[in-house]
C-alpha cells in the first residue's frame, strides 16, 4: 500500500514558480487561480495522492513547503519527515524517515 502524504505550504510566502508542481510525480500539487498578498498566484494541494516523497520540499527555491508523512504504526496523526530551512545562508534538511 501506497505510503500517505501530505504537504503544507505557506501561502503568502510563495513566489508561484510551479518547481514544486513539475517536481510532484502524483500531480498532486497546481497553481491557485486565487493570489497572495504578494500578488502571486501560490501552489496548493489538489490532490489526495501525495506519497511524502518530498521532492516538492527539496526543489522550492522559496522553502515553504513542509512534508508529512503518515506513521506506519498509527492510523492516526501526521508525522513531519521534512523541512527545508534558513536558505538565507546554510540551507539545513532534516529528514526523519524511519
Ligand atoms: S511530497 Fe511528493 S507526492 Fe507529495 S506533493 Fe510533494 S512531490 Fe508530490
Ligand atoms: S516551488 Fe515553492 S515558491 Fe515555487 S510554486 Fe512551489 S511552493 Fe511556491
Amino acid at each position: 500500500m501506497a505510503i500517505k502524504g501530505a504537504v503544507q505550504i505557506d501561502i503568502e510566502t510563495c513566489k508561484g514558480c510551479e518547481l514544486c508542481i513539475e517536481a510532484c510525480p502524483q500531480d498532486t500539487l497546481a497553481l491557485s487561480n486565487e493570489i497572495n498578498k504578494i500578488g502571486y498566484h501560490y501552489a496548493v494541494q489538489i490532490e489526495d495522492n501525495c506519497t511524502g516523497c518530498i521532492n516538492c520540499a527539496l526543489v522550492c527555491p522559496d522553502a515553504v513547503i513542509t512534508v508529512y508523512r503518515q506513521p506506519k504504526k498509527k492510523k492516526n496523526g501526521r508525522e513531519e519527515v521534512a523541512r527545508i530551512s534558513n536558505v538565507r545562508s546554510d540551507v539545513t534538511i532534516s529528514i526523519n524517515d524511519k
